[in-house]
C-alpha cells in the first residue's frame, strides 16, 4: 500500500477560540480532500474543534507515562479521551526548550502508541550541522533513537524538519530533501515490515507557493506546517497541492 498521504498544521502557542473560525473556513475545501487533513491545536483547544468535525485533530506533545505526578503535563491517554487522533513528537522547539533528547521521544513515542494515538515523530538537523557536512548522519541517529519497537506505518509518521528551515521563510533545495527523505525510507524499510508504507512530511516553510515542488518529490508524502497552517487561506493551498 503506497503511504497515506497528510496535510498537517501545527499551530504551536498560538490561536484562541475565535481562531477556530479558520476551521469553519477549511469545512468545504478538506470534505471534498482526499487526502488527510489534520491541525495540532494548543492542548486547550483541542475539544472545541473536535466539535467541529472538519479536520482530524492533534496534540503537539504527550508525557511517557499515562498519568501520575507530572504537573502542568498531559499523557497520551488524556489526548485520546479528547478525541485526539495524532500527537507531534519531539518537535525541534520541544528538542530545544525542553531539552528532550531521542531516548524521550521514544519513550513518548511509546506512550502514544499505548493510547492508541499516531505518534508523528519530528527530526532534522540544525543549520550548523548541515553546513558541516553531518545531515544524513544526524537525521540516520535521529531516526534509530526516536522510533520506538511496535511502530508501524499504521501508529507512525516520521516528519522531516530541518531545524534552519522553520518559520525563517529558508528551505532546503528539492535535491537536499529527496537526499533525506530517500534515507528515511531506505532506514525504515530496513527497521520495519512496512517501513515502505510510513508516510513521511517535510516541514519548514511550506506554503501554497513552494508546496507542489516540495510534494513532487519522491517520498514525500505531505508537509507538517506551522505559520501557513494558522489560516484556512494560506494552508488551503497547501492541502489541494498535496490532494
Ligand atoms: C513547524 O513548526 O513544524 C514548522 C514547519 O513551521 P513553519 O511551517 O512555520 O516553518
Amino acid at each position: 500500500m503506497a503511504p497515506r498521504k497528510l496535510a498537517a498544521g501545527n499551530w504551536k502557542m498560538n490561536g484562541d477560540l475565535a481562531a477556530l473560525d479558520q476551521i469553519d473556513a477549511m469545512a468545504e475545501a478538506v470534505k471534498g480532500a482526499s487526502c488527510d487533513v489534520l491541525i495540532c491545536p494548543p492542548a486547550l483547544l483541542i475539544p472545541a474543534m473536535i466539535a467541529k468535525g472538519v479536520v482530524a485533530v492533534g496534540g503537539q506533545d504527550c508525557h511517557a507515562e499515562a498519568s501520575g505526578a507530572h504537573t502542568g503535563d498531559i499523557s497520551g491517554q488524556m489526548l485520546r479521551d479528547a478525541g485526539a487522533t495524532h500527537v507531534i513528537l519531539g518537535h525541534s522547539e520541544r528538542r530545544a526548550d525542553h531539552h528532550e533528547t531521542d531516548e524521550t521521544v521514544r519513550a513518548k513515542a511509546l506512550a502514544a502508541h499505548r493510547a492508541g494515538l499516531i505518534a508523528i515523530i519530528c527530526l532534522g538537523e540544525t543549520g550548523d550541522q548541515r553546513d558541516g557536512g553531518h545531515t544524513l548522519q544526524v537525521i540516520a541517529a535521529q531516526l534509530a533513537g526516536s522510533v520506538p519497537e511496535g511502530a508501524t506505518a499504521a501508529n507512525t509518521v516520521i516528519a522531516y524538519e530541518p531545524v534552519w528551515a522553520i518559520g525563517t521563510g529558508r528551505t532546503p533545495t528539492i535535491p537536499q530533501i529527496a537526499e533525506v527523505h530517500a534515507r528515511l525510507r531506505a532506514d525504515l524499510s530496513d527497521r520495519l515490515s512496512d517501513g515502505a508504507e510510513v508516510s513521511l512530511l517535510y516541514g519548514g516553510s511550506v506554503k501554497g507557493a513552494n508546496a507542489a515542488e516540495i510534494f513532487a518529490i519522491p517520498h514525500v508524502d505531505g508537509a507538517l506546517v506551522g505559520g501557513a497552517s494558522l489560516k484556512a487561506a494560506d494552508f488551503l493551498p497547501i492541502v489541494a497541492a498535496l490532494d
